[in-house]
């Protein structure tokens, strides 16, 4: 598969409305892959990404995290996302093979896999003493309208949010999404302008299968021909910065009393990454210095 992924972000109607758009196949694709998502989890967890991704590119500074946490009371679990500013995203999901049955349209039930009881959770770590949580309840468990309540009412943000993942036997065949938010000078009319071009749009998957370009995609949905880009080339790219350092603090977190049961009963700990699999093994000396490092 081609790595086509991109997101650029737009002004339209004169600098009234903001478009961030992204092409994000290629990452769903490496999630997929990474932990062998059922048809279901794919979608729910690629729009979950393709969203993060999006976000992650407002960050500001390169030590900034934004993580997503989706806990609904459906199948799939807890979902969560981390992404940084470049943006590099990574994921992962309590339920990976996840399968229930179709909507009656045919498309995949995300809702029903997401659950509509549950909360969504935005953690932006910016450096400040204390991370920034916004938390909102979840909407519809479609997961695009879900961050339209969370813009609105965290944010502040009028905004509309399009994802979409279609996937097909061999894999993620498109997955991206769009986020458009009116700038405080948008009036009435931009706003009639975009639900009726929103309202012709066909769904972002398939605009993508189709391969319109993102520029194309960002006048389709807009309705204005006159698109400005502001920023472009921003790839999203699936990659986890697990380390060896990072599962030592961890086990070390664990405090003494849990970790010298580990050295007790197992003699060595062999840790997986949740977001990429990739396993660390420790021996019982290497434990029992990390013992010794605790207070
Ligand atoms: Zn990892």
């Amino acid at each position: 598969m081609e790595n086509n992924d991109r997101i650029i972000k737009f002004l339209v109607h004169d600098g009234k409305v903001n478009i961030v758009a992204a092409d994000t196949t290629f990452m769903v694709e490496e999630a997929r892959k990474i932990h062998d998502l059922s048809p279901t989890a794919t979608a729910a967890l690629g729009r979950l990404m393709t969203i993060t991704a999006i976000m992650g590119t407002e960050l500001k500074s390169m030590s900034d995290n934004l993580t997503v946490q989706l806990k609904g009371d459906g199948p799939i679990g807890t979902m969560l996302v981390v992404s940084n500013m470049f943006p590099k995203v990574k994921a992962c999901v309590q339920n990976p093979r996840v399968d229930i049955p179709l909507k009656e349209n045919g498309k995949i039930d995300v809702s029903g896999a997401v659950g509509k009881n549950g909360f969504l959770n935005i953690i932006k770590d910016i450096g400040l003493k204390n991370p920034y949580i916004g938390t909102v309840p979840i909407v519809s468990g479609e997961i695009a309208e879900d961050f339209t309540s969370y813009f609105a009412t965290s944010e502040q943000k009028p905004t509309v949010v399009a994802l979409g993942v279609l996937v097909n036997k061999d894999g993620v065949q498109s997955a991206g999404g769009y986020v458009i938010t009116l700038m405080p000078d948008a009036t009435e009319t931009e706003i009639v302008k975009i639900e009726e071009a929103i309202k012709k749009a066909d769904p972002i998957s398939k605009m993508l299968d189709e391969k319109l370009s993102l520029e194309e995609i960002a006048k389709i949905v807009s309705g204005d021909e006159n698109i400005k880009v502001i920023e472009e080339n921003i790839i999203p790219v699936y990659e986890c910065d697990c380390s060896r350092e990072k599962m030592e603090s961890g086990l070390i977190s664990l405090g003494k009393k849990e970790l010298q049961a580990i050295i007790d009963e197992d003699g060595q700990a062999e840790i997986e990454c949740r977001f990429c699999n990739k396993k660390y093994q420790f021996s019982k000396e290497e434990l029992e210095n990390l013992l010794n490092e605790i207070k």
